[in-house]
């Protein structure tokens, strides 16, 4: 069984929200300014100190470094890490003030795990042909619906499972778009994290030839309207999608695209509707 993930403080949801995932070292000695894959560091090094002050979303080369008592010699000092942080955060001041007030809330308390049990995996052992099929991992609907985003179940590398929400349009020059929107509830590692795992399930399993496809990334869970489009600099059938590099979306490439994303994700008789206007003729029959 994977361990049980701790769910997200409060706090960490504002360090990532007022970060937007970008590594304030990456962005200000490297000038790289795009998400990051990283990790929660304590700024003064003590973990019992997880306030939004002392937090600062590192990638995992800046964490490492930044961990590892021998280089602090000459590594970046505490200081500076503040101080690049800060800058960081100032230059969306307002999702930082709203980071802030929300860190304050307060974590509801976790249910105490109960002790492990071991009847229900031998039950199913002993009962194959009843329950063998529950090891299988989740099966999800084999069409699509334009105009219907559906949920998405994706197993993650590192065994922390979760859902999104996917979209997918075919433009008239036919390549494939799709859109892969974090929901509020998702158990699992963040869509960022696990872009090259959920890509190349979702390709696989709905047959989507990797030289077509547009990849665009969207949190949806969070207040924040920005849009990325993700590209991978190995692809299937070179290797699994890898290097994958992070592009903010811009009016003009919208247009490149003919689509525009839409304010809200409405619900419309118990689906959701799509979160893309197409700029063409776009029909609602089904796709598949
Ligand atoms: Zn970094």
């Amino acid at each position: 069984m994977p361990n049980r993930r701790k769910t997200p403080s409060a706090v960490e949801t504002s360090v990532l929200y007022a970060s937007r995932r970008r590594c304030c070292l990456c962005v200000f000695l490297d000038e790289r300014d795009e998400v990051r894959r990283g990790q929660l560091a304590h700024i003064n090094r003590d973990p019992s100190d997880a306030t939004f002050e002392n937090l600062v979303w590192l990638c995992l080369d800046h964490h490492d470094e930044y961990d590892s008592k021998t280089s602090q010699s000459k590594g970046v000092t505490q200081a500076e890490v503040k101080k690049y942080r800060d800058r960081l955060y100032d230059r969306h001041p307002e999702a930082t003030q709203k980071a802030v007030v929300d860190s304050k809330e307060q974590d509801l308390p976790e249910l105490v795990p109960l002790p492990p049990r071991s009847e229900f995996e031998s039950v199913r052992r002993r009962f194959p042909k009843d329950l063998g099929f529950m090891a299988e991992p989740w099966r999800y609907p084999l069409w699509q619906v334009a105009n219907q985003p559906e949920l998405f179940a994706f197993k993650s590398g590192n065994g922390s499972d979760g859902i999104c929400l996917i979209e997918r349009i075919d433009l008239p020059d036919e390549r494939i778009v799709v859109a892969c929107m974090s929901v509020v509830g998702n158990p699992g590692i963040s869509i960022t994290n696990a872009v090259e795992d959920i890509c190349f399930q979702v390709c696989e399993r709905f047959e989507i030839p990797p030289d077509r496809l547009v990849w665009l990334e969207h949190y949806e869970d969070f207040d924040d309207e920005e849009w990325d489009m993700v590209t991978f600099g190995t692809s299937p059938p070179q290797g699994p999608f890898s290097n994958p590099t992070w592009k903010t979306m811009t009016p003009q490439l919208w247009k490149s695209l003919l689509l525009e994303p839409k304010k809200q994700l409405l619900q419309e008789h118990r689906h959701y509707q799509s979160k893309l206007n197409k700029l063409f003729y776009w029909p609602t029959k089904n796709l598949l």
